[in-house]
């Protein structure tokens, strides 16, 4: 088939089954066609050249509508493209659209989308996850094959998990950030997402590497994921050990989360791999330190949507002033979970409260990364569940913010440390996806996926 059919075929199941997921808040269909025939042409070659591709819409894309899911960047065409888009473009895969998410990738269930949440298609009714809730729908309902997100405390693996796809998040710094929308930007990570292992390596491929344009971006060579991830394949784990943290046991995972993982151990025990119990005392503290750090460097990055750069302005009638013009846009421009957010932040970074939140928060995350340091030094990776529940009925959790953070408890951990991390498919509870979450060292990505290889 060609490039320009294959294309064809993915765009028409999206217009066929859109009204029931939601999946996207914009489709390309000019543009995906036009790249496709550059593939056709001959012009791009590479393992990836044709095979389309859905952007979390926290990634700007070159004249294509970024919004972030917020009123406050409707209409907002970037000039530029982020760096990975610019690698998926060399690499020749033509870009469908752009994916729903929680505003400004704040939340774990993309119901704090602006435009409306998308549905799980396993079940309609439920929650695709979030914050790139679209991403992982998009694949689930095959309207993309791949797709990237972003992974600030679990947003790729969360969604992944409970949409039964496959969501990496690489080493922090071993993707660039360059063209994100920043949130929180020590722990912002983009990556790939995919139905299967091997899709989702060669896609982390195709992404990853050095880029001088992100002052944090790792100038190492990439570990070969999908050397590794095919190696996972063939189903040997012989002298593997896989770490289990003892402070995630009795977390309040539902029973069939929790069956679904155990079954999954058992079939890597019976693959070679050795189970070894590892202690990470400080891990209990790593939800209350990221909902300090994540809203305080928010709270910063957010400063810039003031009505006069971008998108939205409110009230400017030529009657008032700057201020109040400010202040009307990012009332009438944030939805209730950024706002929380930015006010949070703005009182964990205030003089007098600075060392007490912000000091002590990220004093709690070199002691978590420690934790994983010294958890390393006796296995090659942890594993536990993804998320301690199924995708949960709408409206379920966002009463209480609290509930909706929960969502985060095993995904987190990770971010703070700057680790990869990986959701695989384990299985079902009460007929919906289970999610086992691989954690490697930094720079380690292709341990996870060789062991994410070996569980497919
Ligand atoms: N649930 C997390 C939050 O709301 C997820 C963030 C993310 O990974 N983008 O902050």
């Amino acid at each position: 088939v060609s490039a320009v059919e294959v294309a064809t075929a993915h765009l028409d199941r999206i217009e066929a089954v859109e009204s029931r997921v939601n999946a996207f808040l914009h489709v390309d269909r000019e543009g995906a066609l036009a790249a496709a025939a550059r593939v056709d042409s001959g012009e791009i070659t590479g393992p990836l050249a044709g095979v389309p591709i859905a952007v979390k819409d926290v990634v700007t894309t070159k004249g294509i509508p970024t919004t972030a899911a917020s009123k406050i960047l409707e209409g907002w065409k970037p000039p530029y493209d982020a760096t990975i888009v610019e690698r998926l473009k060399a690499a020749g895969m033509p870009i469908l659209g752009k994916t729903n998410m929680d505003e400004f990738a704040m939340g774990s269930s993309t119901e704090y989308s602006a435009y409306g949440p998308t549905n799980n298609p396993w079940d309609l009714g439920r929650i695709p996850g979030g914050s790139g809730g679209g991403s992982a729908a998009a694949l689930a309902a095959y309207e993309a094959p791949l797709a990237i997100g972003t992974d600030t405390g679990g947003s790729i693996r969360q969604p992944g998990a409970v949409t039964g796809t496959v969501g990496a998040k690489p080493t922090y710094g071993g993707t660039s950030r360059y063209g994100l929308i920043a949130f929180s930007s020590s722990l912002d990570t983009p990556g790939p997402c995919g139905r299967t292992v091997e899709d989702t390596a060669l896609l982390h491929a195709v992404i990853a590497g050095h880029d001088p344009r992100d002052s944090t971006s790792i100038a190492q060579p990439v570990p070969d994921v999908v050397a590794a991830a095919r190696q996972g394949l063939r189903g040997d784990l012989t002298g593997v050990k896989l770490g289990i943290v003892k402070e995630f046991a009795g977390d309040g995972s539902e029973p069939g989360v929790l069956a679904a993982f155990q079954e999954s151990l058992e079939a890597l025990v019976k693959l070679g791999a050795e189970i070894v119990e590892v202690s990470c005392p400080h891990f209990q503290y790593a939800l209350p330190a990221y909902y300090l750090i994540a809203p305080s460097e928010a709270s910063s990055n957010l400063a810039r949507f003031d009505g006069v750069r971008y998108g939205l302005r409110s009230g400017d009638d030529g009657s008032r002033s700057l201020e109040e013009v400010m202040s009307l846009t990012r009332e009438a421009g944030f939805g209730p979970e950024v706002k929380r957010r930015i006010i949070i932040g703005t009182y964990a970074l205030s003089s007098g409260y600075y060392d007490a939140y912000y000091g002590q928060a990220q004093k709690v995350r070199t002691l978590i990364t420690r934790d994983f340091q010294a958890a390393f030094e006796k296995v090659d990776v942890l594993v536990s569940p993804t998320t301690p529940f199924v995708a949960f009925p709408f409206g379920s959790r966002t009463g209480d913010p609290y509930q909706m953070y929960l969502a985060d408890l095993f995904t987190i951990p990770t971010n703070l440390y700057g680790g990869p991390a990986i959701s695989v498919p384990c299985g079902l509870s009460e007929g919906l996806p289970v999610g086992f979450q691989i954690m490697a060292p930094t720079m380690a990505d292709d341990r996870m996926y060789r062991v994410a290889g070996a569980l497919e």
